[in-house]
């Protein structure tokens, strides 16, 4: 098959209510949707999801518009394919970039699962299954808003709640939670936002005491060693995210012992061939791992959900409702999480309908390519 037509569409969604991390506060959610026709007028659909700035990431939304309107659409475009590897390939060349990557990639799963009739977690390898998925909580104004907050999330049937902390929000606020909240499967990620010394050390000491599932990325992505060292001095399992982009990087974490869980985000990693490939790499090491997000509109919360289907999957992720973050999603219907458990649609590919002309009318930016006849 061949994709004679990609458009790209830069979309901002305003979230529900302002998100904090250690590094920003977001009040909106900027992403590319990438939208691949083939020549029997079958649509794929993929979502760029990194941040609105070079936070998360060295990438962010600008750097991704540049690297899809100048080079992936180029590279795709009337090129013979069968499987999305085969396209993956094409794009080789290009260094980095995982989360632009990672959109090209999931239209041209889309694109492929519709086409041979199948829902993308079959086209995928999975079992399509109802998930657990759990939440991810901003930094709040006050220790009383987040207990709050943490509240209405359980009341709503999640099965699992992860903190976001930096240095100034962490042992107190996490503490309370575990108070109010005694046996609630709980977890914390820090963005990479400690530095090694005696006053993290110190901060990781307290954490350690509050029977936590996980302590996600405390350390910036590069420093597999402060990891490795934390290992040894806590007991609490460390996870990595950002430090984790390709097969490289799981293989410097297993050769240094920096981590036994990874939070693999499809849009971090290149897509869903890598991540699908990381995810059973990890299960064949004993490394625990779950699917993590980039606040992903309706597109890119589908794939993710189609991907957590596989049996590699061990613990909830991070795949909440997206009515939960957006007033309207690109995708109707959006996405609902249910007793805590979202599942895959039905239908073939991302068996969801894509809001074309709700997208075409709020695209901040359109770029189209088109092959030459
Ligand atoms: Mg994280």
């Amino acid at each position: 098959m061949r994709v004679i037509g990609i458009d790209l569409y830069r979309v901002r969604l305003p979230l529900r209510f302002t998100f904090e991390t250690s590094s920003h506060r977001k009040d909106a959610i900027e992403h590319i949707l990438v939208r691949f026709q083939d020549e029997s007028d079958l649509d794929g659909w993929g979502e760029i999801a990194c941040g609105n700035g070079p936070w998360f990431s060295a990438e962010y939304v600008s750097t991704a518009w540049a690297v899809a309107t100048q080079f992936l659409a180029p590279a795709v475009l009337d090129e013979e394919w069968r499987h999305p590897a085969d396209l993956t390939a094409r794009w080789s060349g290009i260094a980095g970039h995982q989360a632009a990557k990672a959109g090209f990639d999931g239209a041209a799963w889309d694109l492929a699962a519709r086409r041979d009739g199948v829902p993308l977690a079959v086209a995928l390898g999975t079992s399509p299954r109802a998930i657990p998925v759990g939440v991810s909580v901003g930094i709040e104004k006050s220790v009383e808003r987040l207990v709050e907050r943490v509240g209405g999330y359980l009341a709503e049937g999640y099965h699992r709640v992860k903190l976001k902390i930096r240095p100034g929000w962490d042992a107190e606020p996490v503490r309370a939670v575990r108070c109010a909240y005694p046996d609630l499967l709980l977890h914390v990620d820090a963005n990479g936002a400690y530095r090694p010394g005696a006053e993290s050390d110190e901060v990781m000491r307290q954490l350690d005491g509050l029977d936590l599932a996980m302590v996600e990325q405390p350390y910036p992505g590069r420093d597999f060693v402060s990891h490795a060292r934390l290992r040894q001095r806590i007991a609490t399992p460390l996870c990595l995210d950002e430090s984790i982009e390709d097969a490289a990087d799981l293989d410097t974490m297993l050769a240094l012992d920096a981590a036994r869980m990874v939070n693999i985000k499809v849009s971090r990693v290149g897509g869903l061939t890598a991540a699908l490939a990381l995810a059973r790499r990890c299960a064949d090491h004993d490394v625990g791992v779950w699917c993590g997000g980039m606040h992903e509109f309706g597109v890119g919360r589908a794939a993710n959900i189609a991907f957590a289907c596989d049996p590699a999957f061990d613990y909830p992720s991070d795949i909440s409702g997206s009515d939960k973050y957006f007033a309207r999603d690109v995708v109707d219907p959006p996405i609902v999480a249910r007793n805590g458990y979202v599942s895959p649609a039905a239908g073939p590919g991302l068996g969801l309908a894509v809001d074309l002309a709700w997208i075409e009318s709020i695209a901040l930016d359109t770029s189209r390519h088109r092959a030459l006849r």
